[in-house]
């Protein structure tokens, strides 16, 4: 019922002339896969470079963050205009490096949501518990604010499924090498959509796709995305080889 979405987020690596290079990989090892949906996110700088190796593929291109306004006077910062100009379908948003090394608050980061929805952008928006939050078993505490706090004023409607996706990203899995278990993962997606359904109402939320983000990589991506809320998933460092990232995308379809 909920097709597979796997992205790929470079953050701040490539350079043009690996990141054509990556993004021509995944066309062509993607070919004519309906079955799993795909996108990359590449750095700002090579947006419109990828853009053009994307075009005419069933490769979908990302920003990684929005400034929420049309435009003005605020130097170094890219709006949701601007992404969709140069041809992003997606943008990722709340990430937990933004959140923790760059502050963003649950507030800021709404309105972001906000405006990338507002622009038409498909909007992946990331959440989950530092280690300590876990340990003090405070996770569904920390998922229910940022949640709760993130969607304000995002209301429901028949094509919220298509604009919004939900990325569950343990902090202490991210770039650590230690994924979350299937049932962690599993656990925290349920809890995920049972909020999403107090939002969204029940069907909206059963057609909510589900992420989950945090080591992913060939050999744990199929125990993964087997579990019934774990519908894909978001792909740091694993995404920056061709070959390891279509095999996570494989194995979100077998
Ligand atoms: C990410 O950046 O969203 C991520 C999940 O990174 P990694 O796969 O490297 O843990």
């Amino acid at each position: 019922m909920r097709t597979p979405f796997v992205a790929g987020n470079w953050k701040m690596f490539t350079s043009a002339d690996t990141a054509r290079k990556l993004a021509a990989a995944i066309v062509a090892g993607l070919g004519n896969e309906m079955r799993v949906r795909v996108a990359v996110a590449p750095p700002f700088p090579y947006l419109a470079l990828v853009g053009g190796v994307l075009q005419g593929s069933l490769v979908g291109l990302a920003g990684q963050n929005l400034y929420p306004e049309k435009e003005g006077a605020f130097t170094g910062e890219v709006s949701p205009t601007m992404l969709l100009d140069v041809g992003c379908r997606y943008v990722i948003l709340g990430h937990s490096e933004r959140r923790h090394k760059l502050d963003e608050s649950d507030s800021f980061i709404n309105r972001k949501v906000k405006a990338g929805l507002a622009a038409g952008l498909r909007v992946i928006f990331c959440v989950g518990e530092t280690l300590e939050q876990r340990e003090a078993n405070h996770t569904e505490a920390i998922l229910e604010r940022q949640i709760s706090q993130g969607l304000i004023d995002v209301s429901t409607s028949t094509d919220l499924p298509e604009r919004l996706v939900i990325a569950y990203e343990p902090v202490w899995a991210i770039g650590t090498g230690h994924n979350a278990t299937p049932d962690q993962a599993q656990q925290a997606h349920e809890f995920i959509r049972s909020r999403l359904a107090e939002l969204f109402g029940q069907a909206t939320a059963a057609q909510l796709v589900l992420q989950y983000g945090g080591s992913v990589k060939p050999d744990n991506a199929a125990s993964l995305v087997k579990q019934p809320d774990v519908d894909g998933a978001l792909v740091g460092g694993a995404s920056l080889n061709a070959d390891q990232f279509l095999a996570i995308v494989r194995a979100a379809v077998a």
